[in-house]
């Protein structure tokens, strides 16, 4: 897509710190490094979220998630490592181009993810689960 920044650094157009890549995935460093080693996975192939990615992209998405994260573990020894990806303005995406973030974690760091849990009853759980099943394709 012609308008959207990770198309632009996938081809080259607008400068990144590249990281790794393959065929079909791309990873860079993330600007704004909430810790120091923060990268993006990204697909070459533009795809807006999870809903617009195939089998095989998603496997190869996973496969270099697991490469990479093996390798920040070894490079900055965080205590733990968040991976984060939104779908959606209202899960907190930015860039709409699909990516996993990859963030090393440290204790007191800032980052904050808020839970606001509901703990419903069972009913209330078996009927959630029934609705997803049922549209299982
Ligand atoms: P989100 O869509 O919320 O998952 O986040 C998009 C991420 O892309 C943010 O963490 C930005 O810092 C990062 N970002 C945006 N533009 C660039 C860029 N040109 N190079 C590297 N990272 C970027
Ligand atoms: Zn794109």
């Amino acid at each position: 897509m012609s308008d959207c920044v990770f198309c632009k650094i996938v081809a080259g157009t607008i400068p990144s710190t590249r990281v790794y890549e393959d065929e079909a995935t791309l990873v860079f460093m993330d600007i704004g490094q909430v810790n120091p080693g923060h990268v993006l996975v990204a697909l070459k192939a533009h795809a807006e979220n999870l809903y617009a990615i195939d089998d095989a992209q998603a496997a190869a998405l996973a496969r270099t998630c697991r490469r990479v994260a093996q390798a920040l573990r070894d490079a900055f020894s965080p205590e733990g490592l968040s991976v984060y990806q939104a779908n959606g303005r209202a899960a907190g995406q930015t860039v709409f181009h699909y990516h996993v973030h990859l963030l090393p974690r440290h204790a007191g760091d800032g980052m904050e993810l808020t839970w606001p849990v509901k703990n419903p009853p069972r009913e209330a759980l078996e009927a959630y689960a029934g609705r997803i099943r049922e549209r299982l394709r």
